[in-house]
């Protein structure tokens, strides 16, 4: 899949090495917000430009990767086989994604101390670089059994936005001196599937209805799951009905979706985001519960956890965003995949802060 939202591998600086008590191979490296556990052996140094590889990269079969063949090799039916990236816990450290030398891909200039790409192009490789599509990078995502998810009739609509969210670790400085008087609507992160239900006229065409995975339009069938929770919840008749172009998103749940770690015994959508076909940006919540509210929809919606919150204010440090993460609790589970945030402002971000207790327990 060439199509990247997020930025899974990319050329990052380290801010700090701290040592690890009692550990003698290993150091524990600071980058941007995250920490992650990588051998002594590398010699990394506060400042050193590294490949960084978030949690859920999928790394393809390649020599510089096979050293994780013993620890991370997995062979998969949707993106082949590779080396997954996923949080892990070692001496009491949380750690969070994979650190190699630059050197491993790019050839260091010791005259002006830059590293250059290897296809002999004149450009030096800067931090920030995006590598994810260059290191043939994949997001590893658990795939969704054949018989729920049918038959797709066209890839994601370009003009709906993709329902990924930014992990706050990513962003976490910037956000933080931005956005601190900015409200916040906290929501549930459940852990089920992306679905996205539509209505679309565009001009003179006739109008489209329809209803989509997270990465996929699906043809209408009797058994396609995500469909037939769509028709139970009248999404689409409702839809056609108001002649609006929207687009519901939400997490499909139930019974064969991902673990079902909510036991639940029916199938259902929990709305999450409305987005506004027309003008291309997201309801806020206060828009999204008044469209609710006037348009007769009958869906539930994710448990909103806290409303209008300067969040930056109330947790005043990336610890404490996920110190609350691991506190929250899901529907019917002690531990919650995460929280979602949401601007109550048109132009603000959404972002999401998933629990460690969470990816330290997740299966494959
Ligand atoms: P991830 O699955 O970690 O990439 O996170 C993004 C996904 O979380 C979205 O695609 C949604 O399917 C899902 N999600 C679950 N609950 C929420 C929520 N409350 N708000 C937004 N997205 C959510
Ligand atoms: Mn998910």
């Amino acid at each position: 899949m060439s199509d990247i939202t997020r930025k899974l591998a990319s050329v990052r600086r380290i801010s700090e090495i701290t040592e690890i008590p009692g550990a003698d191979n290993i150091v524990c490296a600071t980058v941007d917000g995250w920490k992650l556990i990588t051998q002594k052996s590398n010699n990394f140094k506060p400042n050193d430009l590294v490949c960084y590889f978030e949690i859920d990269s999928f790394l393809p079969v390649t020599e510089q990767f096979e050293w994780l063949r013993k620890s991370s090799f997995k062979s998969t039916k949707n993106l082949g086989d590779g080396f997954r990236i996923k949080t892990m816990k070692m001496r009491g450290v949380v750690s969070q994604g994979l650190i190699v030398p630059m050197d491993d891909f790019f050839e260091y200039d010791p005259r002006d101390g830059n590293y250059y790409w290897r296809d002999g192009s004149p450009d030096y490789v800067v931090e920030g670089t995006d590598l994810t599509e260059y290191l043939g990078v994949q997001k590893y995502e658990k795939p969704i059994p054949s018989n729920l998810i049918g038959r797709a009739r066209g890839n994601f609509p370009i003009f709906i936005a993709k329902t990924d969210q930014e992990r706050l670790q990513n962003v976490y400085n910037k956000y933080k001196n931005h956005y601190e008087d900015m409200e916040f609507e906290v929501t549930l992160k459940l852990d089920g599937s992306s679905m996205t239900a539509y209505h679309y006229k565009d001009g003179e065409n006739e109008p489209i209805d329809s209803v989509c995975s997270r990465n996929l339009d699906l043809i209408e069938t009797d058994d396609n799951l995500f469909w037939k929770v769509a028709r139970q919840y009248r999404i689409p008749e409702t839809l056609s009905v108001l002649c609006h172009n929207v687009a519901l998103q939400g997490e499909l749940m139930g019974p064969g979706v991902q673990e079902n770690r909510e036991q639940f015994k029916d199938h259902r959508f929990y709305l999450f985001d409305i987005w506004d076909i027309d003008n291309r940006r997201y309801l806020t919540p206060y828009e999204r519960n008044k469209y609710i509210e006037l348009s007769g929809l009958e869906v539930l919606h994710v448990p909103v956890l806290q409303e209008r919150v300067k969040v930056f204010k109330e947790y005043p440090t990336l610890d404490a965003f996920i110190e609350y993460a691991d506190s929250v609790k899901s529907i019917n589970h002690q531990i919650a995949e995460g929280v979602v945030f949401k601007s109550y402002d048109i132009m603000g971000p959404s972002f999401k802060v998933i629990s460690n207790k969470f990816l330290l327990k997740e299966k494959d």
